[in-house]
């Protein structure tokens, strides 16, 4: 059965490729009925930093990839890694190298002025260990095969090769017995039972080396899809500007994770022409035959309208728990139940004009707050105008008695502003002023009939003190 891994370097934010290779993983697993592990790869000690790894744990549970099993930190598997690399040695396998690195630069310029690929020319390969230094610590390295080719058949790049005359014999254990980043990947993914490999295309040159590894230790070799990169919306490497956050900065910029899984899922990944597919559809879908070959591009705008379209299926209760507080700390103030549920009564109808639950939090800002509101300039200076205010009292005492329906309501301020040759707006204008605070707002009919008859009125007569 399947098991995938999503293994990251704790050296930074969980950023949106690595957001990506986690949602494949997943996907990739939940399709198979498998399982998706998570390993921290923690080795580089100095860069590997505690609240990365937070950061990382953060960001895959909001978007909501739950992984099996504990996760595994690299790091405290280094004894099962050198392990391996001895009894490699045991086996013939693998070699002790006393080259020093003074040797190993001065054979690197000889190569660097022939023009020549610098490769290790496997000095101490067939030589007997006993010939060592004795106040020098060897490293391990890989007899590596030197003859024919290492294929690897990717599912997503396809059959890819290299003549094994092109990598020389590579470092597993270093001189001070720490294993390198290749013996511990492949050691782990062993040792976890991964049979799929999906990453990032950047490390398909390491599959060659890891496959002559796996080889070496007479282990199943799992299956590698190597997926390509995410590009900027210019086709250039992508930069902060264009996405390459933390999943926490897309949280915070208001998106939902449904919408950002969507997102991801196209990255790279097609179903004909669908661009709005559930989670559930895609684990239903979800292969890497359909992983194209090309960089897939950020596009900001089309995260943005996705976002828009699961803001209008999210649960209202839901979303006023996601816009309460940056209100409070927009007004701050803790809200009043009387406030939260006139929030709740106008999120049916603000939840199909917002993008973003940063955008509803700002349209919605005027349902939570208290009286007396405060207007913004514009509000402000249509409720100067003597004209306006008297037209809002005016209005406002004829709808004693009214059914407060929006369509009751709407119909009241037509035959209002006929009766005066006026046009609707008349009067919608200094009713959404008092209202909302502003010139901008959900239709206003809607809002009265969210705020009710008491809150109404009670705005509307602190509009004309
Ligand atoms: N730790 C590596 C990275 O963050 C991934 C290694 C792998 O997937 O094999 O790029």
């Amino acid at each position: 059965s399947v098991v995938t891994r999503f293994a990251p370097s704790p050296t930074g934010f969980l950023h949106i490729g690595g957001a990506r290779t986690a949602l494949f993983n997943w996907l990739f697993a939940r399709h198979h009925g498998g399982k998706f592990c998570l390993r921290i790869e923690d080795t580089d000690r100095a860069r590997s930093t505690e609240a990365a790894v937070a950061a990382i744990f953060d960001g895959i549970k909001w978007l909501g990839l739950d992984w099996d099993g504990e996760a595994v930190f690299q790091f405290a598997r280094m004894d099962r890694h050198a392990e391996v690399a001895r009894q490699l040695v045991a086996e013939g396998k693998a070699y002790y190298c006393y080259c020093t690195p003074e040797e190993l630069e001065k054979i690197r310029e000889q190569q660097r002025a022939e023009g020549k690929p610098m490769r290790y020319p496997g000095i101490w390969r067939d030589r007997d260990p006993a010939d060592g230094p004795k106040d020098q610590k060897p490293v391990v390295r890989l007899k590596a095969p030197q003859d024919g080719e290492t294929i690897i058949d990717d599912l997503v790049q396809g059959q890819v090769k290299v003549a094994n005359a092109q990598l020389d014999d590579m470092v597993l254990l270093r001189g001070d017995g720490t294993p390198t980043y290749m013996l511990s990947v492949v050691v782990d993914d062993h040792d976890m039972g991964i049979t799929h490999v999906i990453r990032g295309d950047d490390h398909l040159t390491n599959a060659f080396r890891q496959f002559q590894l796996y080889k070496a230790c007479g282990w199943d070799v799992p299956v590698f899809a190597h997926i390509p990169l995410i590009h900027g919306p210019d086709g250039a490497k992508l930069s902060k500007r264009h996405g390459a956050l933390g999943a926490e900065a897309y949280r915070d910029m208001g998106f939902l994770p449904e919408a950002m899984r969507n997102y991801l899922l196209r990255l790279g990944w097609s179903h004909g022409d669908d661009e709005i597919i559930s989670t559930e559809q895609a684990i239903e879908w979800f292969g890497l035959e359909q992983v194209g070959r090309s960089p897939s591009r950020f596009d900001m705008t089309k995260l943005t309208n996705l976002n828009g379209h699961y803001l209008r299926l999210a649960d209202d209760a839901r979303l006023v728990e996601l816009v309460v507080p940056l209100m409070e700390a927009k007004l701050a103030r803790a809200a009043d139940p009387a406030a939260k549920a006139r929030l709740a009564a106008g999120m049916a109808g603000m939840k199909e004009r917002a993008k973003t639950v940063i955008e509803l939090a700002d349209m919605g800002l005027f349902y939570l707050a208290a009286r007396p509101l405060s207007f913004d300039e514009k509000a402000a200076k249509n409720l100067a105008e003597p004209e306006q205010a008297s037209l809002l009292k005016e209005f406002a005492a004829q709808l004693d008695g009214a059914d407060w329906t929006k369509s009751v309501l709407e119909e009241a301020a037509r035959q209002f502003a006929e009766g005066r040759g006026q046009k609707l707006g008349k009067i919608a204008q200094p009713l959404r002023a008092a209202l909302t605070g502003s010139s901008v707002s959900p239709p206003i009919f809607e809002v009265m009939e969210v705020l009710g008859r008491a809150e109404t009125m009670g705005r509307i007569e602190d509009a004309g003190r």
